[in-house]
């Protein structure tokens, strides 16, 4: 949402633009805690999952990965993670606080991964080796977890092994793994050349253009969007007003 201003006094034109939006309002999880809401406008579960960090084009990055129930709350939202797995790992995290704030650091270190060599592959720069790693290294893990489970009818689908329903503690990694899995699938796939940086000012999100004619430019053009339509109509006004 945004709001300009213009107020004239003594032949000065102050010119004031607030731009409230919309996923810091949502992100805002305020004094009483409640769950953090995600913007999942990447198009796939490693491009949300690198939004996760905004304004990253700034000198003033937001964090909306503060905790590990901000990463449940993601892997929820975004469809990743059941809400019975979801309660299983917050209980888990309640008890081992100091392998919690561990996989927090994972989590941030692989999106931090992905972003890199997405990054440089976008930018045509010379590879991330050591973010590769990272990634690899994530990704082993993660497959070693992947199971076929029998489906409705006849049917099979993958799936992920899951902990705490025979007793077992689940894993605080779960999260990281579709992750990692949606890293290595985006990269080996020819969508790769669909990934784009939105062109908002520091706005740093990706997204899968999935356009018919690549023509997208913004993470969300009630967002991003709307911002560089006001600011282009307050550049005219100046000029028309100089
Ligand atoms: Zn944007």
């Amino acid at each position: 949402m945004c709001h300009a201003f213009v107020n004239v006094s003594n032949g000065v034109i102050l010119i004031k633009l607030v731009v409230e939006t919309l996923r810091d309002r949502k992100a805002d999880v305020g004094s009483v805690r409640r769950e953090r809401r995600f913007e999942l406008r990447g198009g796939v579960p490693c491009l949300d999952f690198v939004n996760t960090l905004s304004w990253r084009l700034t000198d003033r990055p937001v964090e909306y990965l503060g905790s590990y129930e901000d990463l449940l709350a993601w892997g929820r939202q975004a469809g990743l993670l059941a809400p019975d797995e979801t309660e299983a790992l917050s209980r888990r995290a309640a008890t081992d606080p100091e392998e919690t704030r561990a996989t927090l650091s994972r989590a941030v270190a692989l999106r931090e991964a992905v972003h890199r060599v997405l990054s440089t592959t976008i930018a045509d720069e010379p590879r991330d080796e050591d973010a590769l790693l990272t990634l690899n290294r994530e990704l082993s893990g993660a497959l070693s977890r992947l199971r076929v489970a029998p489906a409705a009818g006849d049917s099979y689908v993958w799936t992920w092994e899951r902990g705490g329903v025979d007793g077992s503690r689940p894993p605080l990694e779960r999260p990281l793994w579709p992750m990692a899995r949606s890293a290595a699938e985006l990269l080996t796939s020819p969508k790769l050349d669909r990934v784009k940086i939105c062109a908002g000012e520091g706005c740093g999100w990706m997204f899968l253009d999935e356009s018919r004619n690549a023509s997208r430019r913004w993470c969300d053009s009630r967002d991003c969007g709307n911002r560089e339509r006001v600011r282009r109509h307050l550049a005219r006004k100046r000029v028309s007003d100089s």
